[in-house]
């Protein structure tokens, strides 16, 4: 009696049909990919890690999963790509294979959030390195010059000044 029961849930699962969750047909590869790369298979595939099978389009609380992706993935460039159920792969940018779904629009802003935050970032680091490479302004160091106090600054051994606008240095002077 048992058996027949089980069988009798099974039929009907198999009615509904159980199918991979829609998350795991994306994948991302980087967009710079060249032959040799993908000769020698030395490049990085990244995934959702989905392995759920369920009746609906997603697993529980995997649409949310697949917009985070597409997000992140979308902001870093890659080449994002849709696996059909014939196996074809299509690529197309995040906005692209977002706009069959719901959330379409939350990947649209995240993408677009996300390349703003970037671009801050990369701006700060080269003002960073424009600070980092930029000749500091020497110390300035006051010193008395026969009887004359000057401000100037040292050169190595020498104090440097300017008198008139025209510059000197000396190695005679007196730390005021
Ligand atoms: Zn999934």
């Amino acid at each position: 009696m048992a058996a027949k029961t089980a069988k009798t849930a099974q039929a009907e699962t198999a009615a509904d049909e159980l199918k991979p969750c829609e998350c795991a047909a994306y994948d991302a590869l980087p967009a710079d990919l060249t032959d040799a790369d993908i000769e020698t298979g030395d490049f990085e595939v990244l995934t959702t890690g989905c392995t759920a099978t369920t009746k609906r389009q997603f697993a529980p609380g995997h649409d949310a999963k697949l917009k985070s992706a597409l997000i992140r993935w979308g902001s870093l460039g890659l080449d994002i790509r849709r696996t059909d159920e014939g196996g074809v792969a299509t690529s197309a940018s995040a906005d692209k294979h977002a706009a069959r779904y719901a959330f379409a629009h939350m990947v649209t802003a995240g993408v677009k959030r996300a390349e703003a935050k970037a671009a801050e970032k990369a701006r700060k680091a080269e003002e960073r390195a424009a600070r980092k490479a930029a000749p500091k302004a020497p110390k300035k160091v006051t010193a008395k010059v026969g009887r004359a106090t000057v401000t100037g600054h040292m050169d190595g051994d020498h104090f440097v000044y300017e008198v008139k606008g025209k510059e000197r240095r000396t190695l005679k002077f007196q730390a005021a």
